[in-house]
């Protein structure tokens, strides 16, 4: 039998989502929800938007309160965890680390323990391409030394840390993510990149563009091609589609893995500019300054390993088509 949606009932999956108010969490929980999943989202909104949740799915809960957790994964009858939940600005990382490593490891922990409590065996986990700090080249494989260069990606490698202790002693499996750089927006609309403050390059770009303030290319003087920083961009959706694979691989008794969440393409900040101003029609008012601090040169994802063991392949890989759905948020917020 067959639901309407065309999903097969046998494989929908009860799923609770930590921060399912933000950009990656609330794409995911949109993707779930039409792939026919049972979604209940919990949001502190602290940063994440409440109009990012479709009505009655969400609650809003504390990561830190443990027993309000368990009692809802059993409400729920919660079959796997996606975590998002997260502090994620680097910069403020670097002045305020206590902050990350409440919120991101004791959040984690908190919630790891009501998993515990409610006999919940499965999470996936949203990791970064931080936790390889400065790496010595590019493209960078899973196998690559770990040793994050902020707070950020430090949090981020201790929850990868106890992920692998709760498996080896109490068989809860994982499948952490590390996410290049996540952009776009869902192309039904309603959805997309909205930080507060934005510190990330295509909103900001569309910002310049629609406001006509410059923004600042951080350093023209890389050992790149034109001289400015490489990074993978990563269609959000197509990010949301890894989470999915990640939750079947988990539930279908696949042991517990990382993968690395990217195309395998890097593009300059000035091939960004110039898809901006091609998908735009409009120039961006742009100054170069000097770099930013603990930005590496390159960064891109070898995603071989997402391809083959869990059968990913992006959608959205053409970088103008990023930029296109970007720009359609951005419009349709501005209206
Ligand atoms: N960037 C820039 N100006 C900005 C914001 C970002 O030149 O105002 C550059 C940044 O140096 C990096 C790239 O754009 O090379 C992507 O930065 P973003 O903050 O979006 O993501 P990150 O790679 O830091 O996760």
């Amino acid at each position: 039998m067959l639901l309407q949606s065309g999903v097969d009932p046998v494989h929908s999956r009860k799923i609770l989502v930590t921060g399912g108010a933000g950009y990656i969490g609330s794409h995911t929980v949109r993707l779930l929800l039409k792939q026919g999943h049972d979604v209940v989202v919990v949001d502190n909104l602290s940063k994440g938007y409440r109009h990012n949740v479709p009505e009655g799915r969400l609650r809003e809960l504390d990561l830190t309160d443990t027993a309000a957790l368990a009692s809802l994964m059993g409400e729920h009858g919660t079959e796997a965890v996606i975590h998002f939940a997260a502090f994620i600005a680097v910069g403020e990382s670097m002045r305020e680390p206590e902050r990350y490593f409440a919120n991101n490891v004791s959040g984690s922990l908190s919630l790891l323990t009501a998993m515990l409590q409610a006999g919940v065996k499965h999470i996936v986990f949203s990791s970064t391409a931080a936790v390889y700090g400065n790496p010595a080249s590019s493209p960078i494989a899973e196998t690559f030394p770990i040793q994050p260069v902020n707070p950020y990606g430090e949090s981020k490698v201790m929850v990868e840390t106890m992920l692998r202790w709760f498996d080896q002693i109490h068989g809860v499996t994982s499948v952490c993510l590390r996410y290049f750089n996540a952009s776009g927006a869902d192309p039904d609309g309603g959805l997309g990149e909205e930080h507060e403050p934005e510190t990330h390059l295509i909103p900001l770009l569309l910002r310049a563009v629609m406001t006509g303030k410059p923004v600042t290319v951080f350093g023209a003087d890389y050992d790149t091609p034109d001289g400015t920083c490489i990074r993978d961009y990563i269609h959000v959706n197509d990010l949301a589609q890894a989470h999915i694979l990640a939750v079947e691989h988990l539930s279908g008794g696949g042991a517990s893995d990382q993968f690395n969440v990217g195309t395998g393409t890097g593009h300059t900040v000035m091939e960004m500019i110039h898809a901006v101003e091609t998908v735009t029609g409009k120039k961006v008012p742009y100054t170069v300054g000097p770099r930013r601090e603990g930005d590496p040169p390159g960064l891109v994802a070898a995603s071989d390993k997402l391809r083959s063991r869990l059968g990913w392949s992006p959608e959205f890989a053409d970088l103008r088509t990023i930029v296109q759905h970007a720009w359609n948020f951005a419009i349709a917020r501005k209206a």
